[in-house]
Order: structure tokens, then sequence, then C-alpha cells
């Protein structure tokens, strides 16, 4: 466990320098206003992750498994919320990828500047955002939205900002602007814009103030996205928890907690990680409804 928690602590830290080398900022341009409320879903980078056992342990040993990295941006009447930032940016300018510990090698082939620029929307104008955890391929853009308010549970942000870190999986270095963004610290479930169509919803387990995020789309339906609720389907489904998530009873807790959420509210679960599932998503230019 100690070797696990380690071990991914490495793999945070060793994207410390893309993270720090920094990211072109999208020049200024006014944002779109939207009637009605849109999810644009972005390739935010791959994970080739050569031993998937140490997602479920004792299962798969020395299988290799690709991982996506997605982040999204909600538009709303009322704002917007970038939900998660993935892999930096700087590491397109590592075409080979970047490979950690033997066991992650990273890869951007977008960055997520352009892809926000492509849609209209500079960084610097977005208003919330949202974190499901403090895990570095979540947080490697946040240095693109100084402005934006960070919505966070309070125990996510205590663990970051606190006096041990480290002790989570969490490396400042990768995040050294994100103290000074305005933030909203979070004890439950919150509803962005006051009216009901999009919530963070308290998930924890796999940090200890985790949190993914629903959204109720007119046309398309409702959506969760995950953050690492869990990271690909095969774990969804047969309930398996990560050896080096925070608490194991309380992920198992929440992913019941879920389950019945999903079938209350008629929701599909968007698995962030789920590489297969995200084949199946249309990506940024194009849009949910
Ligand atoms: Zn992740």
């Amino acid at each position: 466990m100690y070797k696990l928690v380690n071990l991914v602590r490495v793999f945070f830290a060793g994207i410390l320098i893309l993270a720090l080398t920094g990211c072109v900022s999208a020049p200024p341009v006014t944002p779109k206003a939207a009637q009605n409320l849109r999810l644009y879903v972005f390739n935010c980078g791959t994970i080739d992750v050569a031993d998937i056992s140490v997602f479920h342990p004792g299962i798969g040993k020395g299988e290799h498994k690709r991982l996506t990295d997605s982040c999204y941006l909600i538009v709303h009447p009322k704002g917007t919320l970038m939900w998660d930032t993935g892999l930096p940016d700087a590491l397109i300018n590592i075409p080979e990828g970047k490979t950690v510990y033997n066991l992650f090698t990273m890869h951007v082939t977008r960055t997520l500047a352009s892809q926000l620029q492509e849609i209209g929307y500079a960084p610097d104008t977005i208003n919330y955002l949202g974190i499901s955890h403090m895990h570095s391929d979540h947080i490697g853009n946040v240095n693109l939205f100084p402005k934006a308010t960070l919505l966070m549970q309070q125990e996510e942000y205590a663990a970051a900002f606190g006096p041990e870190p480290g002790k989570y999986g969490f490396s400042p270095e990768n995040y050294p602007t994100l103290h000074a963004n305005p933030v909203k610290q979070l004890t439950g479930d919150y509803d962005v814009f006051g009216d009901g169509t999009v919530i963070i919803k308290r998930t924890l387990g796999h940090t200890p103030g985790h949190q993914a995020l629903f959204v109720k789309l007119p046309k398309t339906g409702n959506v969760l996205l995950s953050g690492d609720l869990v990271h690909f389907t095969e774990n969804w489904e047969h309930k398996y928890v990560p050896g080096f998530n925070y608490d194991k009873a309380q992920s198992l807790k929440t992913m019941d907690e879920v389950a019945q959420f999903l079938k209350d509210n008629h929701a599909v679960l968007w698995i962030q990680h789920d590489l297969e599932q995200n084949q199946e998503i249309k990506h940024a230019p194009k849009y949910y409804e």
C-alpha cells in the first residue's frame, strides 16, 4: 500500500516540470453567449499504463491499458465552468511521451488552450473551475484559469494546501498558482448556477474530498462526469477499487450511492479516463445540449 502510494506520488511529481514549463495562453476572445446549456468535451491527453493491476490489485498483472484524460467546459446562460484540466499542455513538446517510473506514459497531442481557443473561450474568461480531485492528471492546466472561482470540497482543499499534501498523492509544485484563485469550499453537493442543471456531487473515497459533476442536458439527457470515482468500465462493473485510493471502504460506499443516484435520475456515467467510452463521445468543437 505504502509502496503504491509512493509510486503514484512519483508519477504525479513527474508531471511537475511539464506543468511549470508553462502553456501559452490563447489570445483574448469574447465568449459566445449561450442561450441553452452546453457541454464541450476535450481530449486532454492519454496515459499508457504498463501494468493495469495498479487499478485493480491482483488482476491483470503486467497487462497494458491506455486511458484517456478528459476535461470539459460547461456553458450555462449564467456563466462558464471548466471541469478538470487534464495533463499539462507542455507535454505536447514531448511527442514520444513522458514515461514515469516505467509505468505511466503520458501524451498530449492537442493543448487544452488551443481547444478552448477553437470554440471561442479564452481561459481567463472562465467563471468557475471545478476540479474532481487534486491528482496531477486533473490539474495540469489550472494555471490557465487564475481568475476562475475554484469550487472544491473543503477536505480536498485542506489536503492540497495543508502540511502534508504528499500523504494524499498531491504535489503542490504542480499547482503553484491555485492558492491565489478565489475559492468556494464545499461541504456537500453544490448547485453551481442555482437552477438544478449543473450540480457538483460530493463523492468521497478516491481522495479525501473527491467530487463528480452532474449535468442535466435538455436534449442529451442527464450525465454524471465521473472524476476518478472509477477509471474505466471494468472497474465500475465489478466495483474494483485501486490500491492507491485514499479510503477503500468509502470508495465502495460512494460507488453504491452513485449507482442508485444514476438510477433515480436516469443518468449516464461518463468515465473520464475510459478510452473506449470516450471514442463514442463527440469532442469539441462539437458539443452536447
Ligand atoms: Zn485521474
